[in-house]
C-alpha cells in the first residue's frame, strides 16, 4: 500500500516538473526567442526610450497639477463667502466645447464651488474627466429629467436645480458664507458679475443680456430710493420677477431658511424665475448690482448645434471621425 502511494507521487513530481521547464523555456521563447543579440538590444534600447519618455510625461503632468492647485489655493479666502454655482448640463456635440469655456471663466473665480448636475442616469467620463482636469473645486451630482418632462416645451434643468438645491440643504448649515447662482452652461458670463453677487443678503438682481427677445432684460430702478421699481421685459412683463435665471444671486442662508423653495414642472420656460423668487423674496427686498443694474456682465447666449451632415452619412457605413477621441 505505502509503496504504491509513494510511486503515484514521484509521477507527479516529474510531470510537475517537466511542466514548469517546459512554460519557462515557452516565456523565454516568447520574450526573447529568435530574435539575435543586435535585435534583443535594440528592443530594450526601444523600452527604455519609452520609459524615460514616459517619466518625463508624468513628471510634467504632475508639475502641471501642482501648479494649478497652488493657483487654485491662493485664491481661498477664508473670509470671503463661497459662490455656488449651479450648472444642469446635458450631453450632446457642444457638451465638452461649453462645459470647458465655462470651467475656463470659473477658473478665474475665488472661493468658488461648482456644483454640476448632469442629466443622465449615471456620471458620464467626460464630464467627470473634464471635472477631474479643472483643479476647480466641485461636487458632481446626477438628477436625470422624467421622461415625460423631456419634450419639447417642458422647463429645462428643473431636475438639475433642485438636486443641487437638495445638496446644499443636506451639506451645508447656517454657518456656511454663501451665495448661490444658477449658471447654465452654455451662457456667457464676465468674470465681474461673480465679484458683483458675492455679499448678496438675500436675493441681488442685474441686466442680462440676449434675452427675452430683447437687446437686455433689467431691473428698472427709482431714482429716488435706488431700489428696483419695475422691469424693461417685453416679454411676458407680467411674469412676477420678469428676469432671467442668469440675472439673480440668492445668498445660502436664504436657500437654508426658505428650505421648502424649489423649481417646478407646474410652471412652463419662462416661469422658473418667478417661481422660485417668489418663494424666496419680495420686490422691494431685491438687491440691485452692476453699477445700479447699468452694466451687462451677462449674456443669455444660446450655441448653434453643429451640422453633422458628413458625420452621419459616414455613420450610416458604421464609420466616425471621432473613434478613440473624446470631442
Ligand atoms: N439642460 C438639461 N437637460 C436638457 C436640456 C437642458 O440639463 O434636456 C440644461 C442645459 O445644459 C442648461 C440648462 O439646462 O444648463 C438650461 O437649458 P438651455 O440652455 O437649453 O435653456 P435655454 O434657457 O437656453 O432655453
Ligand atoms: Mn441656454
Amino acid at each position: 500500500m505505502s509503496i504504491h502511494i509513494s510511486v503515484d507521487m514521484s509521477t507527479k513530481k516529474k510531470l510537475i516538473w517537466c511542466i514548469s521547464i517546459l512554460s519557462v523555456f515557452l516565456l523565454w521563447y516568447a520574450v526573447f526567442g529568435g530574435k539575435s543579440d543586435t535585435e534583443q538590444y535594440a528592443a530594450m534600447k526601444q523600452s527604455m526610450v519609452e520609459y524615460e519618455s514616459l517619466l518625463r510625461e508624468t513628471r510634467e503632468q504632475i508639475l502641471d497639477r501642482l501648479k494649478m492647485c497652488q493657483r487654485e489655493c491662493q485664491r481661498w479666502d477664508p473670509d470671503l463667502p463661497v459662490i455656488y454655482t449651479i450648472t444642469p448640463t446635458y450631453a450632446r456635440p457642444v457638451q465638452k466645447a461649453e462645459l470647458t469655456r465655462l470651467s475656463q471663466t470659473l477658473m478665474h473665480i475665488s472661493n468658488l464651488h461648482w456644483i454640476v448636475i448632469e442629466d443622465s442616469p449615471k456620471p458620464t467620463p467626460l464630464v467627470e474627466n473634464l471635472l477631474a482636469r479643472t483643479n476647480l473645486n466641485y461636487t458632481h451630482l446626477i438628477a436625470q429629467t422624467p421622461s415625460n418632462y423631456r419634450r419639447k416645451g417642458s422647463p429645462r434643468g428643473v431636475e438639475q436645480r433642485n438636486a443641487a438645491l437638495r445638496w446644499l440643504r443636506k451639506n451645508k448649515t447656517m454657518n456656511d458664507k454663501g451665495v448661490v447662482y444658477f449658471a447654465d452652461d452654455d451662457n456667457s458670463y464676465s468674470v465681474q458679475v461673480f465679484d458683483e453677487m458675492r455679499f448678496t443678503k438675500e436675493v441681488s438682481v442685474w441686466p442680462v443680456g440676449l434675452v427675452g427677445g430683447l437687446m437686455v432684460e433689467k431691473p428698472i430702478l427709482d431714482p429716488i430710493t435706488g431700489k428696483v421699481a419695475g422691469w424693461n421685459a417685453a416679454w411676458r412683463p407680467d411674469r412676477p420677477f420678469p428676469i432671467d435665471m442668469a440675472g439673480f444671486a440668492i445668498s445660502l442662508s436664504q436657500i437654508l431658511k426658505k428650505s421648502t423653495a424649489y423649481f417646478s414642472y407646474t410652471c412652463y420656460g419662462g416661469w422658473q424665475e418667478s417661481h422660485i423668487l417668489q418663494q424666496l423674496t419680495t420686490k422691494d427686498h431685491l438687491e440691485p448690482k452692476a453699477d445700479n443694474c447699468t452694466q451687462i456682465l451677462v449674456w443669455h447666449t444660446r450655441t448653434e448645434a453643429p451640422k453633422l451632415s458628413e458625420e452621419n452619412k459616414l455613420a450610416a457605413r458604421g464609420i466616425h471621425s471621432n473613434v478613440g477621441v473624446e470631442v
